[in-house]
């Protein structure tokens, strides 16, 4: 008997059809001799719902409040899905986060798993209850809700798998395993069937959001054997291996994009002005990527940086704030840019894979703003109207 840990995405749980689907599939699990415990997110398009709902009242919501409003998605989700499987005749229960107690730090839309009580989970196990717990949902210190981040289900499906010492974490979402490129963005991507744990945590860092980068942290942790699986159609889905050797025979194994980027640009002649400028957007919990210096004129050094699009009033009022106001010269930004990226464990014994990748580009007239290379990743900012076609030409000449 195994003790299996199963995620169902939005898509997974869009309809009451695909609850009832679903309901099937976990009963099937348990049927089999396995225990099971079951993490939900909300069904399909209702996190968006919400958060669009808060938007007509303020374009900035309280985030505080934002939590409780968006955390709701999951508690109407787990509640279905455990009135299909208790018609059916089998024991289930819903579960949310201050009722098993996951704990998190305060950072409303962002937070982190601190800590997940067992005894609750493992109660219901005992009576052989199929325990649904929300996802994406914590409480932090004082008993406010808090929320791990769009697509944070992933997440709390892991760390929950890792309290329980669970022998697997099955992702199950609306395509059938990790792909060489997203399937959406490239018709011939192909499925792996196994990837190792360093690449998969690139690409999901890169943008590839078949899984929450905070999951495969997680998965890594408690060294929990994750798999992602296709909701829709039984197969084995794509492994994430301890394995740390080359799964593929190309150097690159798959291609992560990332839009909604800012690119500024900007001159600074007091080399301490950088310090306090990264500080002061850290403060303010601003996440830089891309970060660039170089000669300008004798005393003059340029920087070109990039941050998330969310995060452009912020870094713009930071800016035309003092001191940076008078210490940080020439700036100039641009919207709608966007990072293709290669990842794979052969890029470190593959020098040629960045000439290549240069030249590929060049010849579709796309010639990258910024660049930036580490040992198993090479990532292009371009514009976003360039994106698809950069990624489609690099899947080509990489992955075909
Ligand atoms: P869920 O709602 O089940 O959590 P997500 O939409 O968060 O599903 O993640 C699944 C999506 O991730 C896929 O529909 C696909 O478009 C996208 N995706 C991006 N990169 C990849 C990749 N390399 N392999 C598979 N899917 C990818
Ligand atoms: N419902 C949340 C979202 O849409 C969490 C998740 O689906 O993982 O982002
Ligand atoms: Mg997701």
């Amino acid at each position: 008997m195994a003790l299996i840990v199963q995620k169902f995405g939005g898509t997974s749980v869009g309809s009451i059809e695909r609850i009832e689907a679903v309901a099937e599939h976990v009963i099937k699990t348990q049927q089999q001799g396995h225990q099971v415990v079951v993490v939900v997110s909300a069904m399909s398009g209702e996190t968006n719902r919400l958060l669009n709902l808060a938007k007509q009242i303020d374009e900035v919501p309280s985030a505080r409040e934002l939590d409780v409003l968006l955390s709701t998605g999951e508690q109407a989700s787990i509640a279905l899905l455990a009135m299909a499987i208790i018609k059916r005749g089998h024991s289930a229960v819903s579960l949310l986060a201050d009722q098993i107690t996951i704990k998190t730090d305060n950072m409303f839309g962002r937070a982190r798993v601190e800590h997940i009580d067992t005894q609750r989970l493992k109660q219901e196990l005992e009576h052989n209850r199929i325990a649904i717990v929300a996802g994406f949902q914590g409480r932090d210190s004082e008993g406010n809700i808090t929320t791990l981040g769009r697509g944070g289900t992933d997440t709390t499906a892991v760390e929950v798998a890792g309290v329980l010492h669970a022998d697997e974490c099955q992702i199950y979402t609306d395509v059938d395993g990790v792909y060489t490129a997203d399937p959406r963005m490239v018709n011939d991507a192909r499925r792996l069937s196994k990837i190792s744990f360093s690449e998969m945590l690139e690409l999901a860092s890169l943008g590839a959001k078949v899984l929450h980068l905070r999951s495969v942290e997680a998965a890594g942790r408690y060294q929990i054997p994750l798999r992602v699986l296709s909701s829709f159609k039984p197969d084995q889905g794509t492994l994430i291996s301890y394995k740390e050797q080359c799964m593929v025979d190309s150097a690159v194994t798959g291609i992560a994009t990332n839009k909604d980027i800012v690119l500024y640009q900007c001159s600074i002649s007091e080399p301490a002005t950088l310090s306090q400028f990264l500080s002061a957007l850290a403060k303010l919990q601003v996440e830089v990527d891309m970060l660039h210096q170089w000669c300008r004129q004798a005393d003059i050094l340029g920087y070109a940086f990039t941050v998330h699009r969310n995060d452009h009033l912020a870094v713009l009022a930071l800016l035309q704030s003092e001191p940076f106001a008078h210490t940080i010269n020439d700036v100039v930004f641009e919207l709608n840019q966007a990072k293709v990226s290669l990842v794979g464990m052969g890029i470190k014994s593959h020098p040629e894979v960045l000439a290549s990748a240069l030249t590929v580009l060049a010849d579709q007239d796309i010639y990258p703003k910024l660049m930036s290379t580490a040992e198993i990743k090479a990532s292009f900012l371009v514009s976003e109207t360039q994106l698809h076609g950069a990624v489609n030409q690099l899947h080509v000449t990489f992955l075909r």
